[in-house]
């Protein structure tokens, strides 16, 4: 069955959508996105999604085309035109069509390309979160404004291929010596004294909603939580080592270049924050 996908405001089949080819998206990467989790048929975390989206938008002179009422309106079409249980939505937005590639903006009548779309797939029990995940580190070559949410993924999915070739799952990028996040997700380790710390937030990462939430949670749950860098090295000795992001909420990492974490198998701290994750998203999504 061919997906139901949502462009410039049409609900289209997934064949039938279509993007010029002077899209400023295409061209430069001039565009930003948002990923929100479905699960139980309604998202999780949409508010915080769209609060980040607003401030990318702000950071790079673009505007939403529609409110976030009508935003949120076309998410649950989606949901129910591809009757979607569990997955997420992808959404992107470009500074659009300018009819021809041309480095400057083009003037404000041009209008920003809105494309969302479905994708099933396992988020509550993803097998993974069993197993964890094999990380190896590489340099961190993005450009410098990594709290904007561009589409300009080249960087991270070299990243991806990198860690790929050598067998393993993911890879955390480093800068300067020390692990900045990983390539699509924030990263956390967890010290002896079972003290989670994660990258403070600056223009160097993404400010994950995933992380936001973490981070409250942990408060909540008295574990104790430290915003500093760390080395690839640090990690490596760590307790514990897992990631966020908003599909794969938390997942443990049972090894790091090679060198396995703990005992092998995901640590007691990352299945915990794991399962108060889930129990947040359920409430939300009842
Ligand atoms: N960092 C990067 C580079 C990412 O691509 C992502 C996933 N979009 C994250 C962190 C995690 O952010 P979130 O929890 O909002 O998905």
């Amino acid at each position: 069955m061919q997906r139901i996908v949502y462009v410039d405001g049409h609900f289209v089949e997934e064949q039938a959508a279509k993007v010029s080819i002077f899209d400023r998206g295409f061209l430069f990467a001039d565009a930003v996105y948002e990923v929100t989790a479905v699960v139980n048929s309604k998202l999780a975390e949409f508010d915080g999604h769209m609060t980040r989206l607003q401030r990318s938008c702000r950071e790079l002179s673009l505007t939403l085309p529609v409110s976030l009422d009508e935003l949120k309106a076309i998410h649950y079409a989606l949901i129910e035109k591809n009757n979607l249980n569990e997955g997420a939505i992808y959404l992107q937005l470009s500074r659009g069509n300018a009819g021809d590639r041309d480095f400057h903006f083009p003037s404000a009548d041009v209008k920003p390309t809105l494309v969302l779309f479905t994708q099933a797939r396992a988020v509550l029990d993803n097998p993974q979160a069993k197993t964890g995940l094999k990380v190896v580190t590489c340099p961190d070559i993005r450009w410098h404004r990594r709290d904007i949410k561009t589409v300009s993924l080249l960087a991270a999915s070299l990243a991806k291929e990198f860690a790929h070739a050598q067998h393993a799952d993911d890879a955390f990028l480093v800068e300067n010596g020390f692990i900045t996040e990983g390539s699509s997700c924030n990263c956390y380790i967890v010290l002896h004294d079972n003290t989670v710390v994660t990258r403070p937030l600056s223009n160097d990462i993404l400010h994950g909603i995933t992380r936001q939430s973490l981070l409250k949670l942990a408060a909540q749950h008295n574990i104790q939580l430290e915003e500093r860098p760390f080395t690839p090295e640090e990690a490596r000795h760590a307790r514990e080592i897992f990631i966020s992001s908003a599909t794969t909420f938390v997942m443990p990492v049972v090894s790091l270049d090679g060198k396995t974490i703990g005992d092998g198998t995901p640590g007691p701290i990352a299945r915990r924050l794991r399962e108060i994750y889930i129990d947040m998203v359920k409430e939300q999504v009842k």
